[in-house]
């Protein structure tokens, strides 16, 4: 039996706080990278009386649980929290608890995501917090996504109001979910979403891909872009590395392209591990087939890091090797990623060759596309370009 639960508002004294949160905001610059890191005041309030009922669940005999939100559909008995740490069954209701508690808040240029096709150059509010649905013995952002709410802290309460005032503030054309899994902490980015859309702030996410489709169509409509990891190309891999699976990841990718949101695609090449040139190929094929040559493909550099720490950086004629099949099989827009200064950092027109967008790592030096066509010989370039 299948519910989609109401929404429940958070008790009023606590909004009391959004305005002393929004009120204490801060804003610090970090050198080299141009992030700006944007942390809030201490939270106002115990974190147990922070939370929000899931959108996607059923409730079960015995006061237990099942959550819907992503592939795990996790069966709870009262008191046991998720595989993602983010959801607990309390008293037979089950709840996001890390609702308003981001534990980062940082303002980056877009190309960190990466999006290379949506507004070049531009700056996007970053949240992100405790908890991920996956276990990938690479993530580079362990300390948050494999770690509790509790074990971390949080910079909360932020109600969705506050992030969309604090974009609008800080003049922020986009806010952007990342660093940790956005899917573990669904209710919040839907609010958000549906906020941001109504006040003009475009909303983009960066996932492994393992949302339910009931929940991933619920949320697009109020979505501009998303950037999907896909990790690798064989179920063993998934399941090896990250303690997943494939499917659900291209089911993602799937309905994302046909609701006709902005889709870009981020493959970390790991030595030894899914660096094969036949599953490679294989993944070119299948994204050129079932979701489009013009789609943009990031192949990235793996440093050993984490649970991978036996293993030696991805060697940049990996990468090319990998590009050189992408490009063969027909797809438009490849990259090559976490190699500063790499030629394929940059944008090319598909038609004439020309470099449309010439970046240096997350830097933007100069943006040749004109009203979405080549500035040089008007080829349509994809993409959200103002
Ligand atoms: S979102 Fe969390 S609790 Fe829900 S099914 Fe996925 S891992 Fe389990």
């Amino acid at each position: 039996m299948y519910r989609f639960t109401g929404r429940i508002t958070i008790i009023s004294f606590i909004a009391v706080g959004i305005f002393v949160v929004a009120l204490n905001v801060n804003l610090i610059t970090r050198g080299s990278d141009s992030s700006e890191i944007i942390s809030s005041a201490t939270p106002h309030l115990e974190d147990s009386e922070l939370k929000m009922e899931t959108m996607f669940y059923d409730r079960l005999d015995n006061n237990m649980v099942q959550c819907r939100i992503c592939f795990r559909n996790c069966i709870l008995q009262e008191g046991e929290r998720g595989f993602c740490r983010n959801r607990e069954n309390i008293g037979g209701t089950l709840y996001n608890i890390v609702y308003g508690k981001p534990s980062a808040i940082m303002v980056d240029p877009i190309e960190k995501e990466p999006q290379f096709h949506f507004l070049p150059g531009s700056r996007i509010l970053c949240l992100g917090s405790a908890g991920c649905n996956f276990r990938c013995r690479f993530c580079h952002n362990w300390h948050l996504s494999q770690r509790s709410i509790e074990e971390i802290g949080h910079s909360g309460p932020l109600f969705p109001e506050d992030v969309v005032n604090m974009a609008i503030r800080q003049n922020v054309p986009t806010i952007s979910f990342t660093y940790n899994e956005p899917t573990s902490w669904y209710e919040y980015l839907y609010d958000i979403a549906k906020l941001a859309k109504d006040e003009g702030i475009r909303v983009i996410f960066h996932s492994n891909g393992s949302m339910n489709p009931e929940p991933l169509r619920a949320l697009l409509p109020y979505v501009d872009s998303v950037t999907i990891d896909l990790k690798g190309f064989t179920d063993e891999f998934y399941e090896k590395v990250s303690e997943a699976k494939l499917e659900p990841v291209k089911q993602t990718l799937e309905i994302i392209r046909e609701e006709g949101v902005w889709l870009e695609i981020v493959n970390l090449v790991v030595p030894t591990l899914n660096d094969d040139p036949d599953d490679i190929r294989r993944m070119c094929e299948y994204i050129r087939d079932s979701l489009g040559e013009y789609t943009p493909l990031h192949f990235t550099r793996f440093f050993p890091n984490y649970r991978l720490t036996d293993l030696p950086p991805t060697p940049v004629e990996t990468l090319e090797k990998a590009r050189t099949i992408a490009r063969d099989v027909g797809l438009k827009y490849v990259y090559i990623g976490n190699v500063p200064g790499h030629r394929y950092n940059s944008t090319f027109c598909p038609h004439c060759d020309e470099k449309l967008v010439d970046r240096y790592h997350f830097s933007v030096h100069g943006v040749r596309v004109e009203n979405g066509r080549c500035g040089t010989c008007g080829e349509s370039i994809s993409g959200i370009w103002e």
